[in-house]
């Protein structure tokens, strides 16, 4: 006998479970489009299949349950490790116009009572729990009397041991299937390894669940390394093409943390600092001054991060290299979570190496510390080594990247200038490593490379070798880092205590002369950084910032963080659109109807304040006008744009499919249809066969004769049984072509 109320789930196979899912999307997010595995994870949500969703930090996790709750009757259960996040959650649900509430420890009785009584109700369509709490006696016993949809286990890594957050409290989540067996368990994480995963599906005891793993690349992301030379004016230089915006410096030591804060704030930048040795308030305060914008950067050391959920970090600067790969793509990942375009910075020295080392070895068992030093080798490779970034990164952690040029990093930007003659130099070197017997460090055969005259040299006759002074041309620093990064690249391998270099395989290749070592010539000054493309085209900065004020305002009367208001993406757009009507605001991406209610009129006269003072055009419909792009980022945008444009238009003609297209150019499929929209006008077509079928284009024109060309939502509104929001934009673009 069953013994719950619980939801029968459509049958996902059934074609129909997704109908109204587009239009919840757009009602209560104002998003038109998914972004990548998005549609299946919200499918199996729909369906009620089991599933694990492996995808990256700003992957759009959140809304694959979050949408299907809202779809499905009855009450969805999501558990979350972090209070400050479930607030965010629910804060940001509340905001959309969503019954949304949580249970936690930092509730007092009455309120904790009230959402109770709401539950009781079955008014509440998500509540977000900890894993403490649903597992509390009688808790599961009380939900069990009402409907539920669903239940969402969100960061669900935490069950996991191989894990790097494991949370013991998670590990009672297995019961949650004896307890609601009838009830679609849905697990999320960004965790990339196998062993986790399997983990996560053992130990919730999912039942076959549907298995999704989004790529973990991260495209909007700018990848570069820099060797560190003048700490402050390099961090400065990241800073300064972010100004007003958020930023991360992450370092190594506290003393860093609280030096560099110092240094900053002499120079007027709104800065705060984080870090273990600070007191409880004093780390609460920064992070919330930064969440809130009352600071624009953060140094601090990896204690700060988790749980902060901030989209609109333009830029994660590394002043020293963290200690393995794992850590860095955690911490640089922090950037750019609303999917704009963000930086990450890594700074490293020579001594960052031994920093870790050092630490390493005072803190950890001796599996432990060879395991920690494999990693921190790895680490100083991505550092030193000539690969693009991002395919190192998603290599690291077995994906792999098809695209040749990732376009987002400084090697693939070529800002990196190769040393002509590497051969040669490499050759130099490894046959000092050779001639030293392979039994001493980087820095002592730097120092026979150059010709030093120390003492210990001469003393151990070291002078008198074939190779000593064979690079005295060169500066130290130089010599250093190419022995570094022929470690990168494995033709040298350190190891034993004292990291002696040795010669590895491929190191005798390159004495063979059969390979060919790429090393850097490091730019002498800054090299020329390119950030920000296509995310800002079109967009009135002016308007942009002004906007930002009024969000501000709102932010700070209702005590919730700035992108809980409107994100930067959607302000971007605004300031795109330039809309003159609540209807047209409605257009924005990310603003949905409870938003468009609440705020709607007061931004859209402010934007019309602003058009009329600086005599700018309203209503602008990107996806038809493209507006020429800012000269700061001309060398992104002329990569990506222009080449996809080309590429997606050459499909087009050959009538692939918005999704064919997308895969092909790498870019979202909300992309896509805006070059499939340029393709339409530019090409005057007049029926949008294949992508909208003819039924469908006869209905959407007989609608758009009644109500104008111009009001795309009235118009999905009437034939929404048949046509989904982009099908409608694809149909008016062709009859704009009558
Ligand atoms: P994650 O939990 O995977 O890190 P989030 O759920 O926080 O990611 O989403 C990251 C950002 O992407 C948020 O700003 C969110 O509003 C935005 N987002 C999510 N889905 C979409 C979508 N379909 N279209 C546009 N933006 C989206």
């Amino acid at each position: 006998m069953r013994d719950h109320v619980s939801y029968r789930h459509p049958n996902l196979d059934g074609g129909s479970s997704l109908d109204r899912v587009l239009e919840i999307l757009k009602q209560y997010w104002g998003y038109e489009t998914y972004l990548p595995q998005q549609r299946e994870a919200i499918a199996c949500g729909v369906a009620g299949r089991d599933s694990l969703v492996v995808l990256p930090t700003g992957g759009g996790k959140s809304l694959c349950f979050q949408v299907p709750a809202m779809r499905l009757p009855g009450m969805a259960i999501v558990v979350s490790p972090l209070l400050s996040l479930m607030k965010d959650q629910v804060d940001a649900l509340t905001e959309n116009g969503i019954a949304a509430a949580r249970i936690d420890s930092t509730q007092t009785p009455d309120e904790r009572d009230d959402v109770l009584a709401s539950i009781r109700r079955q008014e509440l369509k998500i509540v977000y729990v900890s894993p403490e709490r649903l597992m509390m006696n009688g808790f599961a016993d009380f939900l069990k009397q009402h409907p539920i949809s669903m239940i969402a286990i969100d960061e669900a890594h935490c069950v996991s041991m191989w894990g790097h957050d494991f949370r013991p409290e998670y590990r009672r989540l297995g019961q949650l299937k004896t307890t609601f067996p009838d009830t679609a368990i849905h697990a999320y994480t960004a965790t990339a390894t196998q062993h986790v995963r399997d983990d996560i599906v053992e130990q919730l005891h999912l039942v076959n669940p549907k298995v999704l793993v989004g790529s973990f690349d991260r495209p909007n992301l700018i990848y570069s390394v820099e060797r560190r030379t003048e700490v402050l004016r390099q961090v400065r230089e990241v800073l300064d093409r972010h100004k007003g915006e958020s930023s991360i410096v992450y370092c190594i030591r506290r003393a860093d943390v609280d030096d560099l804060v110092d240094q900053l704030r002499d120079v007027g930048y709104r800065v705060a600092g984080y870090h273990a040795g600070l007191l409880d308030r004093e780390r609460k305060a920064a992070q919330n001054a930064f969440i809130r914008d009352e600071v624009d950067i953060i140094v601090a050391t990896v204690a700060f991060g988790m749980g902060i959920n901030k989209p609109n970090v333009r830029a994660v600067i590394h002043a020293g290299m963290p200690k393995s790969l794992e850590h860095y793509q955690q911490e640089s990942g922090r950037a750019g979570r609303d999917g704009l375009d963000a930086e990450c910075v890594l700074l490293y020295g020579g001594n960052d190496y031994g920093t870790w080392k050092y630490i390493i070895e005072q803190s950890e068992s001796e599996q432990a510390v060879r395991i920690a030093l494999q990693k921190l080798g790895d680490m100083s490779s991505y550092a030193s080594g000539v690969i693009c970034r991002h395919r190192a990164l998603v290599e690291y952690f077995g994906q792999t990247l098809e695209a040749d040029n990732c376009k987002a990093c400084d090697v693939c930007f070529g800002d990196l200038e190769l040393a002509e003659d590497a051969l040669v130099v490499s050759q130099k070197i490894l046959s000092c490593v050779f001639r030293l017997d392979q039994r001493f460090g980087a820095d002592y055969t730097a120092n026979i490379l150059l010709g030093s005259k120390e003492q210990r040299i001469l003393q151990a006759g070291h002078n008198d070798l074939s190779t000593y002074g064979l690079l005295s041309e060169f500066t130290k620093k130089r010599v250093r880092d190419w022995i570094e990064q022929l470690v990168g690249q494995g033709y040298l391998v350190k190891g034993g205590e004292y990291n002696v270099l040795s010669i590895s395989e491929r190191g005798w290749k390159a004495l063979r002369g059969e390979e060919t070592p790429r090393l850097l010539k490091p730019a002498e000054r800054s090299r020329k950084h390119t950030v920000l493309e296509d995310s800002w085209e079109g967009v009135d900065r002016g308007l942009f910032d002004t906007l930002r004020v009024l969000r501000r305002k709102h932010a700070t009367a209702r005590n919730v963080p700035a992108y809980i208001v409107f994100g930067d993406a959607c302000l971007r757009d605004m300031a795109r659109r330039r809309p003159s009507s609540i209807e047209g605001f409605l257009e924005v991406s990310g603003v949905g109807q409870a938003k468009a209610r609440q705020y709607g009129e007061e931004f859209v006269a402010t934007i019309a304040e602003y058009c009329r003072t600086h005599a700018l055009d309203r209503d602008i419909d990107p996806s038809v006008k493209p507006v020429p792009k800012p000269a700061r980022c001309k060398k992104r945008t002329r990569a990506t744009l222009d080449l996809s444009r080309q590429l997606a238009f050459g499909r087009f003609e050959k009538g692939e499919s918005i999704i064919a297209v997308s895969d092909a150019i790498e870019k979202k499929p909300e992309v896509a249809i805006k070059y499939l929209l340029d393709y339409i006008a530019q090409e005057g077509l007049t029926t949008p066969e294949p992508w909208v079928d003819l039924g469908t284009f006869d209905r959407i024109a007989d609608v758009a004769k009644i109500k104008g060309t111009a009001r795309i939502m009235a118009i999905l509104k009437e034939v929404s049984d048949v046509a989904d929001y982009d099908q409608v934009k694809i149909s008016i673009e062709c009859l704009k072509n009558l």
